[in-house]
């Protein structure tokens, strides 16, 4: 019998997990993939040590709830800085260009003052930013922009939670970073050192009430009983699982739609990968919404660049074939080539203050709801609800 078994093991179950073990409570996580992480998804080059991330990539020292957990767990010294001397550019059909060079100056200088009086709240972030920024420039270079920072088409997210000012920084970490081996290696030193049982290729079908405990079933038959459960899952997989417990609630996690985005990583020795080096890719047309390189954490002999595509929009050829003309190199060149798939909730004006929208709607206390639908897509938010409702645990 368990104090709290959490249903998803990426970092919003983790951190929670994390919480309540280091308060003492017996805690089980179930992931349904064979591996931890959800969208911290580091691979690595069959037969190689150079790893690149296909989902999230980098942290700030802003992130301090994430890094308060490496500290305590002595994780910190696997921080690794990334190196920020190669900028983000623009794909032109021009080719590559710095990002400022797809801004119309003019219309910039003549909206930028109404920053000072503008605010965001209850503002979509094509409202926000056009006003601020002028039409054109959003249209043009701004909404791709966005749409790189949040993975997903930016225009109808509020514009709240777009960019958020993070007001404390832990200066003694490197402003950027990751950590030795990538992400997922942060992730599953944070599982190892806790010590918390994990069990992943568990998918939760069902969560019954059993007088004063829960007992959660998984797709093999087998089953847990626990005092209090933690949904760390996407909406949509948190509202079928709630739907007969907590049909109201339900409903509301069933109300966020959701983006779904694939990603083609692909890798190639650094003599046949010729153009400069990035930090990724903000491409002008639609063809993509972005690339992320592994430039960051440079490698003498390898280069990758992870695409970021709309799911189901093109066969995974033309994606490959993209992917090869904006890196300008032949197919023959690929020597690694990854496709995944990620879920992100797509936030809308209605969605602002879920923790209170949620607290209204829960019948049963003992029901923890974590993610990122509640304060915002990045780690840190992430994490930062977990400990919330790691307190309230308490
Ligand atoms: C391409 C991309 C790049 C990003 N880059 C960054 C970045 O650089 N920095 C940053 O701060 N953020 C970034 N983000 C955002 C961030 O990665 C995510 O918001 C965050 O990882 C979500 O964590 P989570 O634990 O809430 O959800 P997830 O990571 O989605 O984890 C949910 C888990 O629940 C599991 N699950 C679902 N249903 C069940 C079930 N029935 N039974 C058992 N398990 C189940 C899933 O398999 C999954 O592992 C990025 C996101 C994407 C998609």
């Amino acid at each position: 019998m368990y104090d709290c078994i959490v249903i998803g093991g990426g970092i919003s179950g983790i951190s929670f997990a994390h919480c309540l073990h280091q308060a003492g409570k017996q805690v089980a996580l179930l992931e349904k993939d064979d591996r931890i992480g959800g969208q911290i998804q580091t691979r690595t080059l069959d037969g190689t040590d150079f790893w690149y991330e296909t989902g999230a990539h980098t942290c700030y020292n802003s992130y301090v709830s994430l890094l308060s957990i490496l500290e305590s767990l002595g994780e910190s010294g696997n921080i690794r800085q990334l190196n920020r001397k190669y900028p983000y550019k623009l794909y032109t059909p021009d080719g590559f260009k710095k990002i400022t060079s797809g801004l119309y100056l003019p219309e910039m200088l003549l909206h930028v003052p109404r920053a000072l009086f503008a605010n965001k709240k209850g503002k979509t972030v094509r409202e926000y930013f056009r006003y601020i920024l002028g039409s054109r420039n959003y249209d043009r270079l701004f909404s791709k922009a966005f749409r790189a920072v949040i993975s997903q088409p930016a225009d109808d997210y509020p514009a709240e939670m777009l960019l958020k000012k993070r007001n404390s920084h832990h200066e003694e970490h490197p402003r950027t970073f990751s950590f030795a081996g990538g992400l997922s290696a942060m992730v599953n030193a944070i599982a190892a050192k806790d010590g918390f049982q994990v069990s992943a290729s568990a998918t939760v079908t069902g969560v019954s009430r059993i007088g004063a405990l829960y007992e959660v079933t998984a797709a093999s038959g087998e089953k847990w009983q626990a005092a209090s459960v933690a949904l760390a899952t996407d909406p949509p997989s948190a509202a079928a699982l709630l739907h007969e417990l907590e049909p109201d609630l339900a409903a509301l996690l069933a109300d966020i739609p959701v983006f779904h985005s694939e990603s083609m990583s692909i890798v190639a020795p650094a003599k046949t990968l010729t153009i400069e080096r990035m930090a990724g890719i903000i491409p002008l047309s639609d063809e993509f919404f972005s690339a992320v390189s592994r430039d960051l954490t440079e490698h003498p002999d390898l280069r990758c660049f992870t695409f970021h595509f709309a799911q189901s929009e093109k066969t995974d050829s033309e994606k490959r074939e993209i992917a090869c003309r904006t890196l300008n190199i032949q197919p023959s060149d690929v020597t690694g080539q990854h496709l995944t798939t990620h879920i992100l909730p797509s936030l809308r004006i209605r969605h602002l203050n879920m923790t209170a929208q949620v607290a209204d709607k829960k019948k049963n206390d003992s029901i923890y709801l974590l993610g990122n639908y509640f304060k915002g897509l990045s780690l840190e938010d992430c994490v930062q609800r977990s400990m919330e409702e790691a307190k309230r645990f308490r």
